[in-house]
């Protein structure tokens, strides 16, 4: 594409004007919109950091379940083995036999009694787990409550621009094409460089219209000729003199 080669700088610099005004048009869009979209970006990622707490304590709730599955099987097994071994105490032929099981019969009471503490121990931290997804449960509803209302907030600003956001986005991406691309990267990097987003200024009553520092009666002159992009010696933006301005607008 031939973009550049037939262009004057006259021509360039009203390129480079109307580029600015359509995204300075875009800024203030972006500015109505504020902080809502990192906002609400906020406050997914702490929603989802709360589905995952209550999901690890449902999990460790489940293990504790599991732990006193295991130990009432435990006590079922020993409550049998006791009832075997006393049968057999019955049919024992010497002492030396009857001390044997009784030594077990002991064993599988003590063995018992740990899995009854254990029990109760791992009920009382199911109960302790349950009371943090309630306290969590009570956030989250915050939360998905205040996220709610961002996200209204946002999409009722969002529809009422939108249409013209998207239409001048398409502008602004058309007058780049037709921008020489150091000229254009030269605009991007002034733009982001200083803090209103404005990398074309015009002359204001003989000052910057960006940084407001008088210019020289001779540069002045120089920018009015249009025959050459002159950049502010304070603040680096382009300056465009204003009839060229109110000439776009
Ligand atoms: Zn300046």
């Amino acid at each position: 594409m031939a973009k550049t080669t037939k262009q004057t700088e006259e021509q360039k610099l009203k390129l480079l004007y109307k580029l600015q005004v359509i995204d300075s048009t875009i800024d203030e869009i972006k500015t109505l919109r504020g902080e809502l979209p990192l906002q609400v970006k906020e406050l997914e990622d702490e929603i989802n950091e709360f589905d995952s707490k209550i999901s690890k304590i449902k999990e460790e709730v489940e293990r504790l379940n599991q732990a006193i599955s295991d130990r009432k099987n435990q006590i079922v097994e020993s409550e049998d083995k006791i009832t075997k071994y006393e049968k057999q105490q019955n049919t024992v032929k010497n002492n030396r036999e009857f001390d044997s099981l009784s030594k077990e019969i002991e064993f599988q009471k003590l063995e018992v009694e740990l899995s009854e503490k254990r029990i109760k121990e791992y009920k009382e931290k199911i109960k302790l787990e349950k009371e943090k997804t309630k306290e969590v449960k009570v956030l989250l509803k915050d939360k998905k409550a205040e996220l709610k209302e961002k996200k209204n907030e946002l999409d009722e600003i969002t529809g009422e621009t939108k249409i013209e956001e998207d239409k001048l986005l398409k502008e602004s991406d058309a007058i780049i094409e037709k921008i020489d691309e150091k000229l254009s990267n030269k605009y991007t990097s002034i733009r982001n460089n200083v803090r209103n987003g404005l990398a074309i200024a015009p002359i204001d009553r003989g000052a910057c219209g960006g940084c407001h520092n008088k210019i020289p009666p001779q540069i002045q002159l120089d920018i009015a000729t249009r025959k050459k992009i002159i950049s502010c010696e304070h603040c680096g933006r382009i300056i465009v003199d204003a009839l060229l301005a109110d000439e776009i607008n």
